[in-house]
């Protein structure tokens, strides 16, 4: 693969920060987007500007047509059934809101919903706002020394009361890579549905959405490369026919009159609104990039840079890693003794890289671990060793300074 040239495409790479050179390792919050991409979405605001699904005339058809190829390309992409098992949401906060509504609009008190402890607040608030409804019970997979599922208790945690089991395909802080085709067998070896929160696997690992035999995917364009403010929820067609609609408005319905409503097939009838339909079109370029490049070769040059820093972050004292999974995205999360995760955070800032810290929207694993927040370094296509290496000595002047 050629970083160089991958890089070009990505403008913002090129800037500086505090008079530095960018090095940006928070790809797992939101990845940089190619200029194909930005490109795409000038052009359309500027030559294909129209309301999809509701004109006649031309634009309007041409929005509608690049909205539906996208749609395709997306099913194409996860391997889904049909292209009408694709739902456009603004993220996978959305979509993972949307079956927890819809679908969870069938669950009674009492009923059980299996979460790991690794899971993004994102998978966890929308199963407990169901408690306005009806006395939901959250049961907890989980995790080894190493950041790993604890299979056999997770097998034990179903019983005649779960309804669902949902679970990240990579976890955004430990880069855990869950063995989700095996989560889901077991699952529904109870009859228990599945949902696959995959905001961290779709940017890195080829998904079959079939071969998993998951129940719903969710994923945002954002970390692919695409736009803000497009997501995906893939749903098998059984259950989302059976599913209520989550928001009602335009779009969604076949015929109104005060007195009733009869809604539109699928997937239109969980698409609301005016969806984002610019960002969604550009999301199909974000696509073309991935292939171009060839997720392949995306997971092995990003395994290439993991395998490269692990040690040497290792090597720096009182330096621990959170998570070292057999199976690990380039994701990692750590602490350096008793130093607070935002001093460290703030002087890498200074230095030009780009980390996250904090909770990562996951408080209840910081707790697992007994900690307010981590330091949080994860990678993308267009990353180097050269940057690993700048964050390395980035840190080692962090600590000078710390210490
Ligand atoms: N789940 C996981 C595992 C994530 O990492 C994220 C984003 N940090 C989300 C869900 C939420 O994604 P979004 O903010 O794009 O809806």
């Amino acid at each position: 693969m050629q970083i160089e040239k991958i890089r070009e495409e990505f403008p913002i790479l090129a800037r500086e920060v505090h008079g530095k050179p960018l090095i940006y390792l928070d790809n797992t919050a939101t990845s940089q987007t190619p200029r194909e991409v930005v490109d795409e979405i000038v052009r359309l605001y500027e030559h294909t500007k129209a309301n999809v699904h509701r004109g006649v005339h031309r634009l309007s058809q041409e929005a509608t047509d690049l909205q539906e190829t996208t749609r395709r390309r997306v099913q194409s992409f996860i391997n889904a059934s049909s292209p009408e098992e694709i739902i456009f949401t603004r993220g996978t906060t959305e979509a993972i809101n949307l079956v927890a509504a819809s679908f969870g609009s069938r669950f009674r008190d009492g009923d059980e919903i299996i979460l790991t402890i690794m899971e993004h607040h994102a998978n966890i608030v929308p199963w407990q706002l169901l408690r306005r409804h009806a006395d939901i019970k959250i049961r907890v997979v989980e995790i080894n020394e190493n950041g790993e599922i604890n299979i056999e208790q997770y097998r034990s945690l179903f019983n005649d009361r779960t309804v669902m089991a949902a679970f990240c395909h990579v976890s955004n802080v430990l880069g855990t890579i869950n063995p989700v085709k095996e989560m889901t067998a077991i699952a529904h070896s109870h009859g228990v549905p599945v949902l696959v929160d995959g905001a961290q696997a779709s940017p890195h690992i080829k998904i079959d959405v079939q071969d998993i035999d998951c129940d719903f995917y969710a994923f945002s364009s954002h970390k692919m490369y695409g736009p803000t403010g497009v997501g995906v929820l893939y749903g098998r067609r059984r259950l989302l026919e059976e599913m209520p609609p989550y928001q009602g408005g335009g779009e969604m319905i076949k015929h109104v009159t005060f007195e009733h409503t009869t809604f539109a097939d699928l997937p239109f009838k969980f698409e609301a609104g005016t969806p984002d339909f610019i960002d969604i079109a550009a999301f199909s370029k974000a696509l073309d990039f991935i292939e171009r490049v060839g997720l392949e070769a995306i997971e092995a040059h990003e395994e290439e840079l993991l395998q490269y820093i692990t040690p040497k972050l290792e090597a720096i004292e009182g330096l621990r890693i959170y998570g070292t999974a057999h199976d690990k995205s380039a994701v990692i999360s750590f602490n350096v003794g008793d130093i607070h995760n935002y001093d460290l955070g703030m002087l890498l800032d200074q230095l030009g890289v780009a980390v996250r810290t904090g909770h990562h929207c996951a408080q209840p694993l910081m707790a697992h671990f007994g900690v307010p927040g981590m330091v949080r370094a994860s990678f993308a296509v267009y990353n180097t060793r050269e940057e690993a290496d700048a964050l390395i000595s980035a840190i080692n002047r962090s600590l000078q300074i710390l210490r």
